[in-house]
This record gives C-alpha cells, structure tokens and sequence, in this order.
C-alpha cells in the first residue's frame, strides 16, 4: 500500500499528542492524553501505546510509512533515549525501540521539541523558503532548533539548536542545567514574572502573576514590566546574534508563549538584535513570530521523519 502518511508523535510534560499526517502537513486524525508525569516510566509509556492504538485503530494506519518523534528534552537521538525534565520517570528511556514495538516495526525518528518546532516552521511556517534559520520556542523554558543549507540539522543528539541554554551573562545566576547567565534564566515566561515581581510590579485583582499578565502591564505602560520584557529580549537578542555569527543566518523565528507577548517583546528584541549582530554579513537577519501554533509539535514530527528518512 502507498505509505503517504507519518505517524507523528508530540511528547510534553503535561500531554502526550499524536496524529497522523499527509504530505502538505494536514492532520487527518488526532488522538491525545494527559501525560502522567508524576508515575512511573510505564505508567507514561503506556499513555504513549494508547495515544499510538487511537491511531492505528484508524483505517488510515495502513498508510502510515514511519513515525516521527519530537519529545521534551533533552533527547538522545542516537541512543534512541529521552530523559524529559519534567518527566522524572523517563530517565534515558528507551522510547524509540518501545514505539518501533508498538507502531509494528515502522521505522522512527526521534528529535527534541524545539527540533521539531523548527522543522514545522521551515516546513510550512514562518522560516519557509529560508535556507539557514534558527527557530526559538520561549515558554516555561526556552528551546530551539537550526535549518542550515536548506536542511534542518539535529544533530547527532537531536538537540542542535538548544540556545537556552547558551550563556549570555558571563558572571549571572546560576543555571539548573549547571552553567551561569543561560538565556533560559534570562528570558523564560517563568523569570520574566519573577524579575518583575522582585522590581515591585504586583498582579492585578484575578491574581495572576504569569508572564503574560506582565504583558498586559507593560502594553499598558507600567516601566516595571516593560523593563523585565526588555531583559528578556536582551538576552534573546545576545544569543540569536551569536548563533547568526557563528551560522550566517537569514532569519530567527520566536514562538512559544511568551512570543504570545507580541510588540512587547518584539519591538525590542528587532532593537536590541542590531546591538549585538552588528557584522555586514547580518544586516539581512531578520526576526519573525512563529506561525504554527500549537500544532507545530505534531507538524513537526512529522517534518522531521520526513527529514531524516
Ligand atoms: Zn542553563
């Protein structure tokens, strides 16, 4: 039978989604479960066989060729292993070689969620038609993936592309990953909120203090927010203009969401960007919002095992 469609699989702290999808990146069937990130490592795998039974239960299944993987990292994408932050069960789990087993032997192809993001992005979103783009997602952690000569590159790994954690701030705070200033502790929704908190912006009267209610604060004007919008697009800036020195680069898409911040961040990211990549080969780098959404996970996965067939 012609196997026109990937089996795509979205693997994140709070839900495990799945779909399988065609060749223009439609989603024909979708299934989903909450990920139960507090049990035990088959506990979660067997979220996954179910989310993969929904799936080939469809009478589209026998056109499924292969199955694509993006996964909270960090990922192994040589060993075939994941070992989620957020997922503490899975610790180098063998998640490839379990999905080969349940999905009948189809071939799988394994990346990390910023990866994979990146691969949607090139594939039918904002980096389309550029040959060498970095694509960031900002959200509880800041991640991110790189198309270089047209092709997206994983790395070895998986996880190429991983700028949260590069050090922007030589001598700054501590990093849970265990280096110092990482653009994640900068830049994240979580320290977006915290930094204005600890400068004195408080929440409004339905008490939420996310970063996106600093949004709303500094769209309104409130110098504490806007300031701690501003940090985080230094930071976002310092490493988006190192790895387009590094990796001449045309474009770098911003998703996730504290990207959901629009001109509050943007506005100054497109600013401070010109401070940092400042060489005549980066005056074409430009920065745009992602465009995929909350699909882009799926998208992607699929992208991805298109990709690395
Ligand atoms: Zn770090």
């Amino acid at each position: 039978m012609h196997t026109d469609l990937v089996a795509a699989l979205d693997i994140g702290g709070t839900k495990i989604a799945g779909a399988l999808v065609d060749g223009d990146g439609s989603l024909l069937v979708r299934a989903q479960r909450p990920t139960p990130a507090r049990e035990g490592a088959e506990a979660v795998m067997g979220a996954v066989d179910e989310v993969l039974g929904e799936l080939m239960a469809s009478p589209l299944w026998g056109r499924a060729g292969s199955v694509g993987i993006g996964s909270a990292g960090p990922v192994d994408a040589a060993a075939g292993t994941v070992s989620p932050v957020n997922v503490p069960g899975w610790r180098d789990f063998p998640l490839v070689e379990r999905v080969h087993k349940t999905a009948g032997g189809l071939s799988v192809a394994l990346v990390g969620d910023g990866v994979a993001m990146t691969a949607a992005e090139h594939w039918l979103g904002a980096a389309r038609g550029y040959d060498n783009a970095l694509c960031l997602v900002v959200s509880t952690g800041v991640g991110g993936g790189l198309v270089l000569g047209g092709t997206l590159r994983p790395g070895p790994s998986g996880n190429a592309g991983h700028i949260g954690h590069i050090s922007v701030d030589l001598d700054g705070d501590p990093c849970p990953c265990g280096a110092r200033g990482c653009v994640e502790g900068i830049a994240s929704g979580p320290n977006i909120a915290r930094r204005a908190l600890e400068n004195g912006w408080r929440p409004g009267p339905d008490g939420d203090a996310t970063a996106a209610a600093v949004a709303v604060a500094a769209r309104a004007g409130d110098p504490v927010a806007i300031a701690s919008y501003e940090r985080a697009a230094q930071a976002l800036a310092a490493g988006i203009a190192a790895t387009a020195t590094l990796a001449d680069l045309d474009i770098a898409v911003v998703g996730g969401g504290v990207a959901g911040a629009g001109d509050v961040l943007f506005v100054p990211l497109r600013r401070i960007l010109r401070e940092y990549a400042t060489l005549s080969y980066l005056r074409r780098l430009t920065v745009a919002p992602a465009v995929m959404g909350n699909d882009a996970g799926l998208v992607g996965a699929a992208a991805a095992a298109i990709a690395l067939r």
